[in-house]
């Protein structure tokens, strides 16, 4: 079929000439009422990798994600188990574009997106776990309907791959929801983390040991 493709190999380009077709993409309507493209920002490679929803109004004005106030949460969740953004965690979207109005992105536009999501998933950031940050990523990533509820917290296996992956609940959801009294949503979005944190320092001391078995 390979004839028939219409996409750009784009696993046989660079990181920055990936991000550079995409600053420029107009493969989906999104590309109407956006101002940047929110490529994705983090190292490349990195073991640990954020798959959030869409851009918002900040990300949209500044080409970053998570950014606004769910993004202020978010960086102040990851550290709260020493996870310190831009260094340790790689960060992206479904969509790297903006929906009007905040809406979910519609799951066309997902899926006009995934070649980019894919390449960075599988040519560049190549992670040890992916965190799913909400229903729209969870569906996207894992094709699943099953509600949120039941599927956070647990660990899965990306189809087709050996990258672990945890999802959890949108931080704009914990804004909504601020108790962090013990059984709510932040304090179990909290201990969702500490399970990120252990298998990054699980897969941390085995490089650490495979290197020292190399030397
Ligand atoms: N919400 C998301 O899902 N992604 C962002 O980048 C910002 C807010
Ligand atoms: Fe292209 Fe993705 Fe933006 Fe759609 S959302 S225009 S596919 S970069």
């Amino acid at each position: 079929m390979e004839l028939f493709r219409s996409e750009p190999d784009y696993a046989s380009l660079s990181y920055e000439e990936v991000r550079d077709i995409a600053l420029k993409c107009e493969k989906c309507p999104l590309s109407k009422g956006r101002t940047k493209v929110v490529f994705g920002t983090g190292p490349v490679p990195c073991d640990l990798m954020l798959i959030g929803e869409a851009p918002g109004a900040d990300e949209d004005a500044q080409g970053e994600p998570f950014v606004g106030r769910a993004g202020q949460l978010l960086t102040q969740i990851l550290a709260s188990v020493d996870i310190k953004r831009p260094n340790d965690i790689y960060i992206t979207n479904t969509v790297k574009c903006r929906p009007p109005d905040n809406r979910a992105p519609l799951t066309s536009e997902q899926e006009a997106c995934y070649p980019y999501l894919e390449t960075q998933i599988f040519s560049f950031v190549k992670p040890k776990i992916i965190i799913l940050a909400g229903s729209p990523a969870i569906k996207a990533i894992l094709k699943t309907d099953e509600a949120i509820t039941n599927l956070r917290g647990k660990w899965q296996k990306l189809p087709g791959s050996d990258i672990s992956i945890m999802p959890i609940f949108h931080p704009a959801y914990l804004l909504r929801n601020p108790s962090k009294e013990s059984g709510k949503p932040k304090w179990i979005t909290w201990q969702d983390m500490k399970e990120v944190k252990g298998a990054l320092e699980y897969h941390r001391k085995l490089k650490e040991l495979v290197k020292e078995s190399e030397d």
